[in-house]
């Protein structure tokens, strides 16, 4: 029996699946690759397999089967394809800790999966806990596995509530950068293109979550995200926009005492730390220097430009399955974006008309949230058009 763990990443191509590689590269005591998946990116993930010699992988795409296949089967190493591949692949014996590295919904039956495995989650994908955070957290505590955050400001927060687990949190305090459109009013947003939406002053990844960030939909997100994890009523959450992300996130306790969480901003940190906990092994990332920055400055963020930060607090405050509403239509308006096929602000607009003609269920069971996003694609699409 060796003492490593095995490692599934759904989403290894992407930016945080890249940089989870990285970090086993460099710790090849401490972890194996177990699994591998991706969605079409089928030569970065065959490039991968050949490095880390997972015993599985899936393509998503199921054109791109035959390709990996030809290349993996000979050294030995099994290939799937399509959605139910993946959500049957995280339930295999050997894996230990499954990092939820890929975007969107997709995440939400693949986690469900690996939890009812009784497998370890290292949670990237915050959709899944937008979706139906109070479903797959309660599946998560009747089996006994625990979800660690990917995310840098909840791995912040989680960070600071090592050695506090048994006192009361009176709040936390999540910063946001503020996007590249920070300090922007909505007449100059009316215009903005995709080309400087995806320019992210502070970190670097992939297209969606770039989007989200600059829509201030990513702390929207974030924010219902911590509810989940933390079990946190909707008036514990505070967002802070701190443009140099050098503070991930804070935690304020009943005594008035507040615990933060800094460093550069580097995702190789809480990628590592989710798969360590509670160890911290050793890494030689670069160091934060105080005298790199004299100022680090905090503003109120300003959720009358930027709605999505407002309409996400709306539908955490509305529950039932408000919130799948709301990142269902969010991911079609993201890529209509992507696509030119609809206006910055645009955006919003879609989004806070779906809340309103979608369905509204109060207690949803899984089903519930299948059916509820793909009513909400197909009202998001029908708003655009
Ligand atoms: P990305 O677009 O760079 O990578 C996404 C990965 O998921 C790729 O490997 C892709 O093949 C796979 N994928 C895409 N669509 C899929 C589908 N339908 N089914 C299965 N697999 C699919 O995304 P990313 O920036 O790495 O973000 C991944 C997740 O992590 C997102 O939920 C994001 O919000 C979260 N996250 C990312 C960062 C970051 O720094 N990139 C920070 C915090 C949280
Ligand atoms: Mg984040």
């Amino acid at each position: 029996m060796s003492n490593k763990k095995s490692i599934a990443i759904l989403g290894s191509t992407g930016s945080i699946g890249t940089q989870a590689l990285e970090v086993i590269k460099s710790h090849p005591d401490n972890f194996q690759v177990e699994v591998l998946t991706a969605q079409s990116n089928v030569d970065l993930l065959i490039q991968q397999s050949i490095e880390f010699r997972p015993n599985a992988v899936v393509i998503g795409n199921e054109v791109l089967y035959d390709k990996a296949f030809n290349v993996l089967d000979p050294l030995g190493i099994k290939v799937y394809s399509g959605e139910k591949s993946l959500a049957s692949v995280v339930q295999m014996d050997t894996i230990d800790v499954v990092l939820t590295a890929l975007v969107g919904y997709a995440g939400l039956v693949p986690t469900i999966k690996a939890i009812e495995a009784g497998k370890h989650i290292a949670l990237a994908n915050k959709e899944t806990l937008v979706v139906a955070g109070e479903l797959v957290t309660s599946l998560a505590q009747e089996k006994g596995v625990n979800i660690y955050p990917v995310d840098s400001e909840h791995s912040a927060i989680f960070q600071c509530l090592v050695g506090e687990f048994h006192n009361p949190i009176e709040k936390i305090i999540l910063t946001a950068s503020g996007g590249p459109f920070r300090g922007r009013n909505r007449k100059f947003l009316e215009s903005v293109k995709k080309e400087q939406a995806l320019k992210h002053p502070n970190w670097d990844m992939g297209a969606k979550i770039t989007i989200d960030s600059a829509s201030l939909m990513n702390k929207g997100l974030e924010v219902i995200e911590a509810k989940w994890l933390f079990n946190l009523r909707e008036d514990q959450v505070d967002v802070v926009v701190h443009p140099q992300s050098i503070i991930h996130s804070m935690v304020q306790f009943e005594d008035s005492s507040i615990k933060a969480q800094m460093g550069l901003p580097d995702m190789r940190v809480p990628i590592m730390y989710a798969l360590s906990y509670p160890d911290r092994l050793k890494a030689d990332f670069p160091r934060f220097n105080f005298m790199d920055y004299p100022q680090l400055t905090f503003e109120q963020p300003d959720s009358d430009t930027f709605r999505n930060l407002a309409l996400a607090f709306h539908a955490l405050g509305r529950a039932g399955n408000a919130a799948c509403i709301l990142n269902a239509a969010n991911e079609v308006v993201v890529s209509a974006f992507l696509e030119d096929k609809i206006s910055f602000l645009g955006m919003s607009e879609v989004i806070g008309n779906c809340l309103d003609k979608v369905h509204f269920i109060k207690t949803p069971s899984l089903e519930d949230y299948i059916s509820t996003d793909k009513e909400t694609r197909i009202k998001a699409l029908e708003l655009i058009n």
